[in-house]
């Protein structure tokens, strides 16, 4: 069903009255995790001020270790459905079980799939059940046919909107947290209809390249960039090394705004 031999047009998704995958590329920034309204608040003020759309905050966080930051649950997607009103944002939010995603889909406009459950198959059927977009991310180590047919899983429920979000593999390379798969990008355009970002922190785990890959990724024909964002990094509860401060994060979107201005990316 994700095959572009089944369907040629590109699939649209819609989300806060931005159209995903027309054309003009979008943009999901917001911290790692949701730590507390004010946090959120200066990344969506921020935002808001670019005339942004997306926001992204993580309530339950997948992490390696079981004492770390484990995310603020449904309190924290309470605080992303508050920013949203506010600050007029769609919110992307990962859910981890299927378990919690009926109680989510009244707080958040995009249900994000991640890394770590992209063959979570029970979770791909629940959010393929429900009439609500999906950001699906690629494996750790996943291959692009197990990305593919973990969309399938999704769309074969009935959900046709999804976004497929490339955001690194494990290779033997140590220099980035993750290899960023570009190529993945225009293979993914080629054989399936669904708009594809590029997560250019989570790929890269690198601050000072996020600029570079983002322009990799615009120039190579992705529908959207993911990056993280956070009001002071250092003392953030997950990906203190990653994220951008407010400072970075209006250096980063002007020197994309000029890069797609110069390359005619409309
Ligand atoms: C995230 O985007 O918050 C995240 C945990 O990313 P990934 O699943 O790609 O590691
Ligand atoms: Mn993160």
């Amino acid at each position: 069903l994700v095959s572009r031999k089944k369907k040629a047009e590109d699939t649209i998704v819609t989300v806060n009255g931005e159209p995903i995958g027309q054309g003009k590329p979008s943009f999901v920034f917001g911290p790692c995790a949701v730590e507390s309204y004010t946090q959120v608040a200066e990344v969506a003020a921020s935002m808001q001020s670019k005339g942004l759309k997306l926001i992204r905050g993580g309530a339950y966080k997948p992490r390696t270790s079981p004492y770390d930051f484990q995310g603020l649950g449904l309190e924290g997607l309470k605080i992303l459905k508050q920013i949203s009103k506010e600050y007029n944002l769609g919110v992307v939010s990962e859910i981890v079980t299927p378990g919690h995603l009926e109680e989510a889909l009244e707080y958040i406009d995009v249900i994000q799939v991640g890394a770590r459950n992209m063959q979570n198959f029970e979770l791909l059927k629940a959010v393929g059940s429900v009439n609500k977009p999906v950001l699906l991310k690629r494996g750790i180590s996943a291959t692009l046919d197990e990305f593919v047919h973990a969309a399938e899983y999704i769309m074969s429920q009935g959900n046709d909107q999804i976004i497929l979000c490339e955001r690194g593999i494990r290779t033997y390379e140590k220099a980035t947290r993750n290899t960023l798969d570009i190529s993945a990008v225009p293979i993914l355009k080629q054989e399936t209809h669904l708009p594809v970002f590029v997560d250019v922190t989570h790929s890269t785990g690198r601050r000072d390249i996020l600029l570079p890959a983002a322009k990799a990724a615009l120039a190579i024909g992705a529908d959207g960039v993911m990056a993280e964002v956070h009001p002071d990094p250092a003392v953030a509860l997950s990906d203190q090394a990653q994220q951008m401060n407010l400072k970075q994060f209006d250096e980063f979107y002007e020197s994309i705004q000029k890069f797609m201005n110069t390359h005619h990316i409309h």
